[in-house]
């Protein structure tokens, strides 16, 4: 993994001043007047946040999905959204035929790249790592295989920081030449039309990003729910499943 920054200490949490939709808007722009369709290597994590992106992208670009989690835990979590996302691409009627590539599966990268940060609250500087992993083989692969864009799904979630998306994968594709689709998938209604289509597809959506913490931090989340329902006396016991 030759393109991980040492540290990150660059990542800024600066307010979003850019418009990321606009951005992406004038690439887009500029595709369509090419005429060409360029080839987009663009890294997804699951079917649901892949669902809406290919639907939006397929008609700019000739795209390949590059299947590369170590964060995913456990194995079997990975494998089934990976099986569920070969069911997506099958069954949605695209522009164009849409490759997938499942990168080898090897929980010990994640943990090493996370090393010290086991703590950090979701959206903290474990996510940034993690992303960076994700984005850092991503943009090794497109190089290496003459991508002309990289990019990923990851932006679509509420969770997920599209500044600091944007700022890792503009860094990287200064390192390996090629061009980050600047994007904030969100935007647009994204992630609503994500939610639709799952529902279409009949897709498993996950309630946990993909780590074991994310998985802790949620089953938490919903036990203090669950928690102050029965205080309130809106859910008994025995409805709590
Ligand atoms: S919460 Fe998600 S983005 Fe953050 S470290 Fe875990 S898997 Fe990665």
């Amino acid at each position: 993994m030759v393109y991980i920054a040492a540290s990150l200490d660059w990542i800024t949490m600066a307010e979003n001043k850019r418009n990321y939709q606009k951005e992406l808007e004038k690439i887009l722009d500029e595709v369509e007047k090419s005429g060409k369709k360029p080839k987009l290597l663009l890294h997804a994590c699951c079917g649901p946040c892949s669902s809406y992106c290919l639907e939006y992208l397929t008609h700019y670009f000739d795209i390949t999905i590059y299947y590369y989690n170590p964060n995913i835990d456990p194995k079997e979590e990975f494998e089934y959204r990976v099986s569920e996302l070969k069911r997506l691409i099958k069954e949605m009627p695209l522009e164009n035929k849409v490759e997938l590539i499942v990168e080898h599966y090897d929980h010990n990268e994640f943990k090493s790249h996370t090393k010290g940060l086991e703590d950090e609250p979701e959206r903290g500087k474990r996510c940034t790592m993690c992303y960076a992993l994700r984005l850092s083989r991503t943009a090794e692969y497109a190089a290496e295989h003459h991508y002309d864009f990289f990019t990923t799904t990851l932006s679509i979630s509420p969770y997920k920081d599209a500044d600091r998306l944007v700022q890792i994968g503009e860094a990287l594709s200064k390192k390996c030449g090629v061009r980050y689709l600047t994007s904030d998938f969100k935007k647009r209604n994204g992630y609503k039309r994500s939610i639709e289509l799952s529902t279409q597809y009949n897709l498993y959506r996950q309630d946990f990003c993909g780590c074991h913490f994310s998985k802790e931090e949620n089953d938490k989340r919903r036990a203090d729910v669950l928690k102050k329902l029965q205080k309130d006396g809106k859910v008994t016991v025995g409805e709590i499943k």
